[in-house]
């Protein structure tokens, strides 16, 4: 079977590679139909993602049909249509005991610490494959897990109805932290550099668009909010200089959402965290929130497939990634079909 792989940081390929076979009782076959690219498969690739060991198989955004399942495995059956939940985690540690696995101490993602789901069959066990109805397409399927992050900011946010939400920036992850900061029932506010990308997160329901570039954004949130600033600010953008905006710019009470991995430091007065009696969370991933995505995405509440902006077949995996590499801003998601 072929599997794409990323040989060494700027050197992409699709390699011929043994079919995966069950081992465990618990594990279940799955033929892959599509895959979501993701930023941090593009960190692989150009070697910026410091836990990458390569070669590696990349994507984590993967979903198929079960063509065979362990003799254990009871809640699973073949032709159902599955989303692969990519990390997994020692379930002992301070991280695993507290329901916080996404954080575990010994962590591996999918794609990433270990071969992902980019090549026509995967093998993981029953616990990483999530069912969806048959009524749901494959790339939909593909697309619960950048919905989870989504739920997993908004849900370290604590964000309730009627919340005022400032997320920063509207890149696909910024997007799906507007799908359910809204889902939530929160007046949300998104900023960016990029107008496209704005007009973008209109559509998908955005109350106030702030392009960065040319608005002074904590004027413009002074006067929207009548001076209380925001209840929950999402840093999706990441930089030193959005952190301490975020920090700012947050109401009393209120709370910061970190989702960047920037090492640069940031600088912060300690008196807007305890004026306000901020709240600062970091959020990683997801824990939890497969099944109430799928349920959502199940009942047609969430389309995630509405993210898509491209589509291209494994074989011309290349050129969805120079694609994506030449024209970032116009792309939302890329999708491969396998
Ligand atoms: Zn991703
Ligand atoms: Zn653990």
């Amino acid at each position: 079977m072929q599997a794409i792989t990323v040989k060494e940081p700027g050197d992409l390929l699709i390699e011929t590679v043994n079919k995966p076979e069950l081992i465990e009782k618990t594990d279940v076959l799955v033929k892959v139909k599509a895959a979501g690219i993701c930023g941090s498969d593009m960190h692989i690739y150009h070697g910026s993602n410091p836990f990458t060991v390569y070669p590696r198989v990349i994507g984590h955004e993967v979903a198929g049909v079960v063509e065979e399942v362990g003799e254990d495995v009871h809640d699973l059956a073949i032709g159902d249509t599955v989303a692969l939940e990519p990390i997994s985690y020692c379930g002992e540690c301070y991280a695993c005991r507290k329901g916080r696995q996404n954080v575990c101490e010994k962590l591996e993602v999918f794609g990433v610490h270990q071969d992902g789901g980019m090549r026509e069959w995967m093998v993981a066990p029953a616990s990483k494959w999530h069912k969806l109805n048959p009524t749901i397409s494959y790339e939909a399927a593909a697309l619960v897990e950048p919905l989870t992050i989504g739920a997993q900011a908004t849900s370290r946010g604590g964000v309730e109805a009627g919340d005022t939400v400032f997320i920063m920036g509207a890149g696909p992850t910024g997007l799906s932290c507007l799908i359910l900061a809204k889902q939530k029932g929160a007046k949300v506010f998104i900023s960016d550099f990029n107008q496209s990308r704005l007009d973008y997160a209109k559509e998908v329901g955005a109350d106030v668009l702030i392009n960065a570039g040319m608005a002074d954004v904590h004027e413009v949130i002074t006067k929207e909010t009548n001076g209380e600033l925001i209840n929950v600010v999402i840093d999706a953008v990441g930089t030193a200089e959005t952190f301490a905006q975020a920090v700012t710019i947050a109401s009393v009470a209120g709370t910061v959402v970190a989702l960047g991995f920037n090492e640069k430091p940031s600088p912060i007065a300690s008196l807007f965290i305890t004026k306000k009696e901020l709240t600062i969370v970091g959020s990683r991933l997801q824990a939890n929130k497969f099944k109430d995505m799928i349920q959502l995405v199940n009942e047609g509440v969430l389309k995630p497939e509405e993210m898509i902006s491209h589509r291209y077949e494994m074989a011309d995996v290349q050129e969805a990634f120079d694609t994506l590499e030449k024209e970032p801003d116009n792309i939302r998601k890329i999708v491969l079909t396998f």
